[in-house]
């Protein structure tokens, strides 16, 4: 089953091709700013100021309802040094919008988050930011991404679905477009895309919960949180569920909080069901790849291997 009303897409994009500013765009459009708030904080950078208020959940990514569809942008850490993290984060999105400076075309970080994107057999969008730029040539940008992605071995559905979905954007000046040149002045063009052509998740809403946890965070009240995609089934505050460990080990926990993401930050939940993504508190020991199962029917999900530390050697 589709969860129709939901979409987790990641942005992929070079360092300054403009990721923070088209994310405070989408937020503005989506009117999740109040009139007469400023938008002080860029807010993709918004997580030292998380994590002084003590809990840091999710700080990085964000939530936006758009047309009845919620859609939740993961952020992806763009330094090489983070292969493990950008794979683990890219298992909770359905699709991605890669994201090109008009006058750069692809770029190092690109080449490397999109490599994992093809290999996670995302759909990828693509959009062409700074067209307002000197020396922007977004026909080129378009060609080089295209390009990029037969190199990295995407295949032809996957070529195919990005050659059909462009939007060009001036992200500082608050616009995207479906041709470069036809005039439109705001950012529904690209909210209109992700909602029409990326794909929901296909999640079982009624089977019995399966969650898996790709990122840990940590709080000083409330100890370790546990963050990941919800498979199937519904995960409630309060549940007793199961957690499996990679190692296979299994141990009953009871989920005490919940929370989704909203906007800039989190929101407390009673409830959340499969294809969102939740963070969950309460469960003490809580790793990357432990999955939290029903324990009347547990559900088996694949392991997620996870990378002894590395130092960078410069
Ligand atoms: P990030 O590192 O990908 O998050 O990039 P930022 O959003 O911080 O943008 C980097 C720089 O590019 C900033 O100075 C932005 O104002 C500028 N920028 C972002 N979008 C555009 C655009 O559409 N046109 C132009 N000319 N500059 C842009």
């Amino acid at each position: 089953m589709l969860q129709e009303h939901i979409r987790n897409i990641a942005i992929i994009a070079h360092v300054d091709h403009g990721k923070t500013t088209l994310v405070d765009q989408m937020l503005k459009a989506t009117h999740a700013f109040r009139e007469n708030q400023q938008v002080q904080e860029r807010v993709l950078d918004s997580n030292d100021q998380e994590r002084e208020r003590g809990i840091t959940i999710l700080a990085k990514n964000i939530s936006i309802e758009y047309k009845d569809v919620k859609i939740n942008v993961i952020d992806t850490p763009g330094h090489a040094d983070f292969g493990g993290e950008v794979e683990r984060v890219l298992k909770m999105a359905d699709g991605a919008v890669l994201l090109v400076d008009a006058a750069e075309g692809p770029m190092p970080q690109t080449r490397f988050v999109l490599s994992h994107a093809i290999a996670a057999n995302l759909r990828i969008m693509v959009c062409i930011n700074k067209i307002d730029r000197e020396g922007a040539n977004p026909e080129k940008a378009l060609n080089d991404c295209l390009d990029l992605m037969m190199d990295l071995g995407a295949d032809d559905d996957q070529l195919e679905f990005a050659m059909e979905h462009v939007v060009y954007a001036s992200a500082v000046n608050g616009y995207a477009r479906l041709d470069p040149d036809d005039g439109n002045t705001d950012m529904y063009p690209l909210l209109d895309m992700i909602v029409d052509a990326l794909p929901a998740p296909d999640v079982d809403v009624d089977g019995p919960l399966a969650m898996q946890c790709v990122t840990v965070d940590h709080s000083d009240y409330v100890g370790r949180i546990g963050i990941g995609r919800i498979y199937s089934g519904t995960i409630h505050a309060g549940d007793k569920i199961l957690v499996v460990k990679n190692d296979g080990s299994r141990a009953m926990s009871q989920v005490k909080q919940l929370f989704t993401f909203d906007y800039l930050g989190r929101k407390e939940c009673t409830q959340a069901e499969a294809g969102d993504i939740a963070a969950v508190v309460g469960l003490d020991s809580t790793d990357i790849g432990d999955v939290y199962t029903d324990p009347e029917n547990p559900v088996e999900l694949d392991p997620i291997e996870i990378d002894p530390p590395t130092l960078s050697i410069i």
